[in-house]
């Protein structure tokens, strides 16, 4: 055998199915809407390639056309199921009939391959990568050699030349063990990038776990005090009501941490809806609080009314993220001020710090991940607080002098009247019920 068979048209053939691949990795990565039509997805960008290799082939000899169509029919076959095999069946028989006319071997053979490979397919997507790519490439050896044996079956004047075994027995489990391993690889990195959101809020939840749990033990040991003092015999009743009067507040108290720490830990529910600043910026502060605490800075707020709409969780995450921020840049103690306020059609929050500021590189590196100038930084948490603020089409500036201090200033787009009437009409129901 000889190496005159990897030609330039064999190139352009793998060069529009790797191109149609990473079409739909860009697509899906970044349009949201095709997050929901996947397969519609994959369904185009597979029949590209199959077009485009019957257009321009390998090489066209008298009993069959070389070219590399079968492979993105594999591809599409194996990774959206019977569906959108179907559809690729379909487009790639009327356009292999409407170029080079009606052929009954085709037909059969590429019905063989569909009906195999959709057959399989349940099963293949639930492999781990390494299965995976062992069996597709065993799935192609064993269909190309069978459908070649259907082809010699159904037709007299069809033979096996060097140039066939090549392209169609040789080249394909090659190709397909490299689409299958891009395919894998980009699909794993997709996956990583969605759980980024919830690794940076597990390092958020274990290290508010410290601060909260020294916050916890105050309390409790003012009340094993009270305890203490309760034991001794002669107590007055007014005494005895005092001292109890303390540890319930001191155990409402550390009731209150503990359920807002838990409230946080969560998992996060994927619903959008109104949310109102004051509430919300205020939950956050009081979970921030303990952590501010333990570096000296004091908080001080002027929280004003204001409805916006997200997501409740990443909302408070976000903020959660900024404020921790501003308290980290603030090692040594300082004044951190969070002011809300709604301007027109718009809501304001600022979060001024007195901190360490940051330089032109830290700020245009803001809310790139893994950016972190901390030794135990995730540099995440500027990202997730970015995406956030984007999904909520609204927009974060920073204004930071070094060793004076940063203002982070975040724009939301206020969700006014609408809401005001339903929430209204949702609290007389409320009041009425009760
Ligand atoms: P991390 O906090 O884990 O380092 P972030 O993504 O939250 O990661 O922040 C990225 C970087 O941006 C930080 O390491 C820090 O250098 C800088 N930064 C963010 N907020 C502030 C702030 N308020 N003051 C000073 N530097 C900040
Ligand atoms: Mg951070």
């Amino acid at each position: 055998m000889d190496f005159v068979y990897i030609n330039h048209n064999v190139l352009d053939n793998v060069f529009y199915i790797i191109v149609s691949l990473l079409m739909f990795f860009v697509l899906v990565d970044n349009v949201k809407k095709f997050k929901q039509y996947r397969k519609a997805l994959l369904t185009a960008c597979m029949s590209l390639p199959i077009i485009f290799c019957m257009k321009f082939p390998i090489y066209i000899d008298e009993y069959c056309v070389h070219d590399l169509r079968q492979i993105p029919v594999f591809i599409g076959t194996l990774y959206g199921g019977w569906p959108v095999g179907a559809v690729l069946l379909v487009i790639m028989l009327t356009s292999r009939f409407a170029i080079y006319g009606m052929n009954g071997i085709t037909l059969v053979v590429y019905i063989v391959i569909f009906v195999a490979t959709a057959l399989f397919s349940g099963r293949f997507n639930r492999f781990n990568r390494k299965n995976k790519l062992i069996s597709s490439v065993l799935l192609t050896i064993v269909l190309e050699i069978f459908t070649t044996y259907v082809a010699l079956w159904m037709s007299d004047i069809f033979v096996v030349t060097e140039a066939y075994i090549f392209y169609f027995i040789i080249l394909p489990p090659i190709l397909m063990f490299f689409m299958v391993y891009i395919i894998e690889l980009l699909s794993d990195a997709m996956y990583i990038r969605s759980k980024i959101v919830k690794f940076e809020k597990m390092e958020v939840v274990s290290q508010l776990a410290a601060s909260i749990s020294h916050e916890v033990r105050n309390p409790l040991t003012v009340v094993k005090g009270f305890m203490e003092l309760l034991k001794s015999p002669n107590l007055s009743l007014d005494e005895k009501k005092r001292y109890i009067e303390h540890i319930e507040r001191e155990l409402h108290n550390a009731e209150s941490i503990i359920s807002d720490y838990l409230a946080f830990a969560k998992p996060a529910i994927e619903k959008v809806e109104p949310l109102l600043i004051e509430q919300e910026i205020r939950n956050v502060i009081d979970i921030m609080k303990p952590l501010a605490k333990m570096s000296s800075v004091t908080i001080t707020d002027n929280l004003g009314q204001g409805t916006v709409q997200g997501n409740k969780n990443y909302f408070r995450q976000c903020f959660l993220n900024l404020i921790k921020n501003a308290i980290e840049a603030m090692p040594n103690g300082g004044e951190l001020q969070i002011v809300s306020a709604l301007e027109k059609n718009k809501v304001t929050v600022k979060i001024v710090d007195t901190g360490v500021g940051m330089s032109k590189e830290q700020i245009n590196r803001f809310g790139e991940p893994y950016y972190t100038s901390k030794t135990k930084g995730t540099g995440l948490g500027s990202m997730v607080a970015v995406k956030t603020i984007q999904t909520m089409n609204g927009k974060l500036d920073i204004d930071s002098i070094l060793n004076v201090g940063t203002t982070i200033t975040i724009t939301l787009p206020a969700f006014i009247t609408e809401y005001k009437m339903v929430q209204k009409d949702s609290q007389l129901k409320l009041e009425t019920e009760f």
